[in-house]
């Protein structure tokens, strides 16, 4: 019988946005399971689409699993403190109370940063550690994005992070986690421990594992597999303003001669390829035009990923820039998802299906050059309440994003939700009666995890700038605890 403590705390920091990441954030139910403790956790994860569920289903029947707190907080601004020290406190507390455990497995992000730590997860690992002792094994999962750091290798004995973006393997990810457990629990913590950073950073608009080189990249697998307990590869994001920010590969192993070698040739292997990381990324107006003249003669809609205002990144969900070119544009049959005004879907609500209502749409959190969009619109429908997710990345979790309503501006409908939500699962979209392979033009508020489920029903996917939280290009953020000696972008990059 193996008792082993189980808990997740999960924050992906972009530390240049204006909003913070307090208790009330991890509290609420969006996406994903509001903050959950002891039994709660175990029913409401079990069965899920995240890594604990994976990690719960692979545990034998002689495996105690007790559960302590998770919370999971998608992206934003950094955390603060108070909702920091409130959940690792729950957290570390409770497992001090369930003492002893025989292994604890987290279920991390790896790209954390609170108004204190920079490298949240280190201490979240810290701290456990100095309340379980020195023999027993700590097992993470991470998010494909996580900041991997010296701290964070050293201070777990195995990793498992996802190796697909969009993330569509968080529950094998965790059942590649039960397996370390189960690997560390019959002969102990592990030796060896490296971790190696590229010396670029990557845009997550180039990490999709989807196309070379990241897919070749994810698929590495170590020369001598008997020797290593874990190899992991996270391609960093990019907004967290840490001293390790970025792409690299960590591996733990049960020699260090053996952990330092995997490493390197994993390092080399990644190298090798920095110049193939790449995607157009397109102005708004040029982008607009292009996918207006794509659509003219498509069967198929043409996918506009409007990046920079991407919630999984930090974007408030709230820009208007690319429904404002569409409008100037006189683009016809147009849809986007989803913007998040509460007031505008209030008002919606209060007018009703059929009435018009006059709005100053969204806008309201910057950054400079994001306005709200005034206008007339049409409400064609309205939906409140929890419905359930049937996407492959966020499959079927039940979301709630309060008061939703489409509105209709001339040619662009748009879905307005009460609730912050990046555009990855089509889900949203049937709430409220849109058909949305039907429409010419597709707007997304995402990056990359959208590709999953709207890519191969789409004409076209292109990428377009417009003003929001999330700038994918690093040369404009204004570092200030990172590491020397890194380049900004991959060389090859426009
Ligand atoms: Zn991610």
């Amino acid at each position: 019988m193996a008792r082993i403590a189980i808990g997740g705390f999960q924050h992906e920091t972009n530390s240049f946005a204006a909003h913070r990441a307090d208790y009330g954030h991890f509290a609420q139910h969006r996406d994903r399971p509001p903050l959950v403790r002891g039994a709660e956790l175990l029913a409401s994860l079990r069965g899920n689409a995240f890594a604990t569920s994976g990690f719960l289903d692979a545990l034998g029947p002689d495996d105690v699993p007790v559960p302590l707190v998770w919370a999971s907080g998608g992206a934003g601004g950094t955390v603060t403190d108070d909702a920091f020290e409130r959940i690792v406190g729950e957290m570390v507390g409770e497992l001090s109370r369930q003492l002893p455990v025989d292994a604890v497995y987290l279920d991390l992000h790896g790209a954390m940063v609170s108004t204190t730590f920079e490298d949240a997860e280190a201490e979240i690992l810290r701290r456990v550690r100095a309340v379980v002792g020195a023999a027993v094994p700590v097992v993470v999962s991470l998010d494909y994005h996580a900041n991997l750091s010296p701290a964070m290798v050293e201070g777990c004995d195995g990793m498992a992070a996802y190796r697909t973006y969009p993330h569509v393997d968080r529950p094998e990810t965790g059942q590649r986690a039960a397996a370390l457990v189960r690997a560390l629990l019959a002969r102990g913590r592990p030796a060896g421990r490296a971790v190696r950073h590229l010396p670029f950073l990557l845009p997550v608009d180039f990490q999709s594992t989807l196309c070379e080189p990241s897919r070749s990249v994810v698929a590495w697998t170590p020369p001598q597999p008997a020797a290593i307990v874990s190899a992991t590869y996270a391609a960093g994001f990019p907004p967290a303003d840490t001293a390790w920010c970025g792409p690299a590969v960590a591996v733990h192993a049960w020699t260090q001669v053996d952990a330092d070698a995997a490493a390197d040739a994993y390092l080399a292997l990644v190298s090798a390829r920095e110049t193939a990381f790449h995607v157009r990324l397109w102005d708004t107006d040029a982008g607009v035009r292009e996918a207006m003249r794509l659509a003219d003669g498509a069967s198929r809609p043409v996918v506009i990923a409007d990046t920079q205002d991407n919630p999984g990144a930090g974007g408030s969900g709230d820009t208007t820039g690319i429904i404002a070119a569409l409008l100037r544009h006189g683009a016809r049959d147009a849809i986007v998802g989803f913007l998040c005004d509460p007031g505008a879907a209030a008002g919606a609500h209060a007018a009703g299906v059929g009435a018009s209502v006059t709005l100053d749409l969204g806008g309201r959190h910057g950054p400079p050059g994001v306005a709200p969009l005034h206008g007339q619109f049409r409400v064609l429908a309205c939906a409140r309440g929890p419905f359930t997710m049937t996407g492959a990345v966020t499959g079927r979790s039940v979301a709630d994003l309060g008061a939703m309503a489409l509105l209709r501006c001339d040619g662009v409908d748009i879905v307005v939700t009460s609730r912050n939500v990046q555009a990855y699962d089509p889900a949203p979209f049937d709430r409220l009666g849109v058909d949305w392979t039907t429409r010419r033009i597709v707007v997304l508020k995402s990056s990359c995890h959208f590709r999953a489920d709207f890519e191969p029903r789409a004409a076209a996917v292109l990428t377009v700038l417009a003003p929001g939280a999330y700038d994918p290009d690093p040369r404009r953020y204004p570092y200030r605890r990172l590491r020397t000696g890194v380049r900004l972008l991959p060389r090859g990059a426009p």
